[in-house]
């Protein structure tokens, strides 16, 4: 037995069986685990049966068509290396989270959105055809909209509780070039902030925005929006593509750096930068747009030794920018002080079940775990339950059972799918456990 831990370091007593042959190494797992970058419990498996599948050995890519970018991939080949591979030949993945250190199993299994959410939709809703899958009962299935269509649609955003994902089928789409032509500007308060958002998001495929976290009164929702498009190979100009190096965080800071005022350095630096231009613009390496935070392996350990959760919600269009100031003063009174909020535009609710995100904002905010974090989640769902919005499982780990069932009217429908597929009840996670009542 060793200690595992999603993305927050929170830690559990548990055990990987690290097998590149998944299909055998999924016989009787509980749970299939890839990178643990989940934030919460969800990569975690239930405490009396400690026993995760870890993929990420089994990476192989399986086929791959050059003329219309059809790929079949094993389910624990990294983004990282598929970008490595790909990115050379001028594709790359119609939809990327902000870290390329996740795995195919993974992205379909919280059904991942990106900055271009607005446009592409999610990860598996809108780009897996296929997966070959081990389901409960120990058939290995294929499962397509044809084949199984239920099974596929459950396991979209199911957070690995419908079966072992072991291959992953999707279409990768052509770019220009690996560069980014990117503009950014400063925003000075919530309501040009929303504004803006709604803006890019109808000229340009990229979006995201940071927002000052500290920021309040008139200033509240301040910060940095962030837009981009791939850059034509004119534009780019035969520059080379060189990924990049990478720097450790050695250690976990120490409690005298993790204080308001150096959060607060943070913000008025990241807004400064943008003094007395608005306006900023130039090419970006894709790696540098996409995964600024892959820079710093462990940066995770800056949160400090009771590790971070991060609290990602979707406020509904229809509840409007109120529902989003609201979600922030909420923050503010419980003296929630997130080290980093981003903000982004969402498109429309994709096919997955359970699928995280609907047509609205996004507001995703990082916390270093105290005794006061229950009380600010509590506070924080009673709140986007009341606008109609969401939280995100691939980021949770406070959310309580009753929170969520009324946040989520797919709940019961979902449910009934995985019933379908597996009455024992035998695939579970410490996330399944703690959210939706599973045997521990
Ligand atoms: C810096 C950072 C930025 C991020 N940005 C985004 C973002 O922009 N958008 C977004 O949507 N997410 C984002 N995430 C979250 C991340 O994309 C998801 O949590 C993703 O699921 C992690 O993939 P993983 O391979 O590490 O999976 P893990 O964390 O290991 O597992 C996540 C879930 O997938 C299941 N799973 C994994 N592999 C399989 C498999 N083969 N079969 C069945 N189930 C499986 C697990 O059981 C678990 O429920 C970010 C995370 C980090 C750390």
């Amino acid at each position: 037995m060793t200690t595992l831990s999603g993305w927050g370091n929170v830690p559990a007593r548990g055990r990987e069986r690290l097998s590149e042959r998944i299909e055998r190494a999924s016989a009787g797992a509980v749970l299939s685990r890839g990178l643990g970058r989940s934030y919460g419990d969800s990569s975690l498996p239930p405490s009396s049966e400690p026993i995760v599948l870890g993929t990420r050995l089994a990476d192989r890519v399986l086929d791959f068509d050059p003329e219309t970018g059809a790929l079949r991939a094993e389910a624990g080949l990294s983004l990282l290396e598929l970008n490595r591979l790909m990115i050379p030949r001028r594709w790359f993945t119609p939809v990327t989270p902000g870290t390329q250190f996740v795995t195919l199993g993974g992205m379909v299994a919280a059904d991942v959105h990106g900055k271009g959410h607005h446009r592409a939709g999610c990860f598996a809703s809108q780009h897996v055809r296929a997966l070959r899958m081990r389901v409960a009962d120990g058939r290995v299935l294929e499962v397509s909209r044809d084949q199984h269509p239920d099974l596929l649609l459950a396991t979209f955003g199911g957070m690995g509780l419908t079966g072992h994902i072991l291959e992953v089928e999707f279409t990768m789409r052509r770019v220009a070039s690996p560069w980014i032509w990117s503009e950014s500007r400063r925003v000075d308060d919530l309501d040009e902030f929303i504004a803006r958002l709604k803006e890019t998001s109808v000229e340009w495929p990229y979006q995201v925005g940071i927002v000052d976290g500290l920021a309040r009164g008139e200033q509240l929702g301040r910060g940095i929006l962030d837009y981009g498009r791939w850059a034509t190979a004119e534009e780019a100009g035969g520059r080379p593509v060189r990924f990049k190096r990478r720097v450790t965080v050695p250690f976990s800071m120490p409690a005298a750096l993790r204080q308001r005022w150096s959060v607060g350095l943070f913000y008025s630096l990241l807004v400064r930068k943008h003094v007395p231009r608005h306006k900023r613009h130039g090419l970006r390496h894709f790696e540098d747009f996409f995964y600024p935070l892959d820079t710093f392996r462990r940066w995770n350990r800056l949160y400090g030794p009771r590790g971070f959760t991060q609290y990602q919600c979707v406020l509904p269009n229809a509840a409007g920018v109120s529902a989003v100031r609201r979600l922030l003063e909420v923050m503010a009174r419980e003296g929630g002080v997130p080290y980093l909020a981003i903000m982004k535009d969402c498109g429309p609710e994709g096919e997955g079940m359970l699928s995280f995100p609907m047509a609205g904002t996004s507001l995703a905010l990082d916390f270093p775990i105290t005794d006061d974090t229950q009380r600010l989640v509590d506070r924080l769902n009673e709140l986007v339950i009341r606008e109609g919005g969401r939280i995100y499982l691939a980021k949770d780990m406070f959310t309580r059972p009753e929170h969520f069932a009324a946040m989520e009217p797919r709940l019961a429908a979902w449910s009934a799918v995985r019933e379908r597929w597996d009455p024992e009840g035998a695939l579970r996670s410490a996330q399944s456990v703690r959210v939706l009542g599973d045997a521990p």
